[in-house]
């Protein structure tokens, strides 16, 4: 066992993976959680002693690294189902496939569309093959003409624009084509392949792919049982945990070692650390360094913002409200609606089941502060006429909020991230990790993949 000890700021699945490794390598970690649950994203709370389960946004785990299958084989045992995952997209008042499919665009769209679609986008790839292809790490290019060189104008315009909007809240011309999560970067042409060829290859496998090929597996009592275990594993071997503490302060000492100052339950408690591992938002966490960060690191970590989410859950008897898991929604006040039943019924009440009813919005804005009654009254009358659910069929409601949920790419992201990372490169005892900390829109088993990698590195630092 080594006497370094390592402080690992968020206790979401990020922060409690790099501590289980380190714990496994013999190091001493201390995990400091703000909220009195852990999982952060990936965690579940559950109201009324219990007797619901709710994950912030439905979630499901899936992955392709043989380690990380039998790390959560090993933790979860019998605990899960495993199911298939089908989704919709609501477009114009129909159902299409999600993500969007060639056959999609063919079959479903009004003939006036398809054709539109198909001539633009053959046009779009032309203009590419000619040499004028705009390529993803542009760091110049918006999502908007991204989307117009890679899908055609007509589909950018029906389609890809109106989604993006709808969900970031945010002009396509200020936004990266980045905002894409890794693993959905799933161009026009491979879905064209996959429809036609039923065959997916390659290491680096797109979300679609990767759900078309790999089983999808759901605890029963919530996604952030994934989290909670491996907390327990941590705890068992000796690591620390703290839930209801914040961290307000990362004070670099003159040997190179940290002094991070937590508030937990209005006691301020001080902690050494050899290491310190940060998985909390980037302006939260340069905003808590000592000596100050300079002002220009302060100035661009305060342009990476993050995309906020309300998930309001909607307790009924009635069942088979979707005929998806999930069904995705442009010009709806909520972009997704998921019947939790599909994933797995011990979540809730014998007998009863409950819609998730996601939103997206700005800390601070409209939607954010809406109660749950406000958020079924914005959500009911498209419930209703989409013959969802009734008024008279809401039997409960529950809300839950994230307000890091999704990192912003705006167009000029790259830069005042790099400016961030450049900062923590300076450091040698400090890293940043995960999807908040390190701002990619990244899935959880990809978390626990970067987790592992870490802290081999810091394992190979320290000794
Ligand atoms: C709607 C939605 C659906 C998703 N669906 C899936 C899915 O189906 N499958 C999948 O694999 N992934 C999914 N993801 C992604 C997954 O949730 C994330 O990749 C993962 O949870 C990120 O973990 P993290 O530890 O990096 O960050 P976080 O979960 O954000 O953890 C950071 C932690 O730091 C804590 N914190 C913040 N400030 C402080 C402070 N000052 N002091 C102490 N603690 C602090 C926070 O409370 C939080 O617990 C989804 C995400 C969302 C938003």
């Amino acid at each position: 066992m080594s006497n370094k000890k390592i402080v690992i700021l968020g206790g979401g699945i990020s922060g409690l993976t790099v501590a289980w490794r380190l714990q496994e390598l013999g190091f001493q970690t201390e995990v400091c959680e703000s909220n009195e649950f852990v999982g952060g994203l990936a965690g579940t709370v559950r109201p009324e002693d219990g007797r619901y389960c709710l994950d912030f946004g439905p979630h499901f785990f899936i992955t392709q690294k043989q380690e990380i299958v039998e790390r959560i084989t090993d933790l979860l045992a019998d605990d899960v189902v495993s199911f298939e995952r089908s989704a919709q997209l609501y477009v114009q008042g129909r159902f299409l496939d999600y993500p969007l499919s060639a056959k999609n665009v063919l079959l479903n769209f009004p003939l006036s569309d398809a054709i539109a679609s198909i001539i633009t986008f053959v046009w779009a790839q032309l203009k590419s093959a000619a040499g004028y292809l705009i390529r993803i790490d542009s760091k110049t290019v918006n999502f908007g003409d991204w989307a117009t060189a890679n899908f055609g104008n007509h589909l950018a315009k029906i389609f890809f624009r109106p989604y993006t909007e709808g969900f970031w809240k945010i002009p396509c011309e200020n936004l990266s084509p980045e905002i894409i999560p890794t693993s959905t970067r799933l161009n026009f042409m491979k879905s064209l392949k996959m429809m036609f060829l039923k065959k997916v290859s390659g290491p680096a496998k797109s979300l679609t792919e990767r759900e078309l090929v790999l089983p999808l597996r759901y605890p029963k009592r919530g996604y952030g049982v994934i989290a909670e275990t491996i907390a327990n594993r941590v705890l068992n071997m000796g690591g620390f945990i703290r839930q209801n503490a914040r961290v307000v302060k990362v004070e670099l000492r003159k040997d190179g070692k940290y002094l991070v100052k937590v508030s937990q339950d209005d006691n301020e408690i001080e902690l050494n650390a050899d290491h310190v591992v940060s998985t909390i938002p980037i302006p939260n966490l340069v905003n808590m360094m000592s000596p100050e960060s300079p002002l220009i690191v302060r100035q661009s970590a305060d342009k990476l913002g993050y995309l906020s989410l309300i998930v309001l859950y909607v307790v009924t008897t009635t069942k088979d409200l979707l005929d998806t898991s999930y069904v995705y929604y442009l010009d709806r006040p909520y972009h997704r609606l998921a019947e939790m039943d599909k994933f797995c019924d011990s979540l809730f009440p014998a007998g009863e089941n409950m819609l998730a009813v996601e939103f997206s919005c700005h800390r601070g804005d409209e939607i954010w502060n809406m109660n749950e009654q406000d958020l079924l009254e914005l959500a009911l009358p498209h419930l209703e006429h989409d013959n969802i659910i009734l008024r008279n069929e809401v039997d409960k409601l529950f809300v839950v909020r994230a307000g890091h949920a999704y990192p912003i790419r705006y167009l000029d992201f790259r830069k005042n991230l790099d400016t961030f990372l450049n900062y923590v490169g300076e450091h040698n005892n400090l890293d940043v990790l995960g999807r908040t900390g390190e701002y990619m829109y990244i899935d959880s088993d990809q978390c626990m993949e970067r987790a592992l990698v870490l802290a081999d590195k810091i394992a190979a630092k320290l000794h």
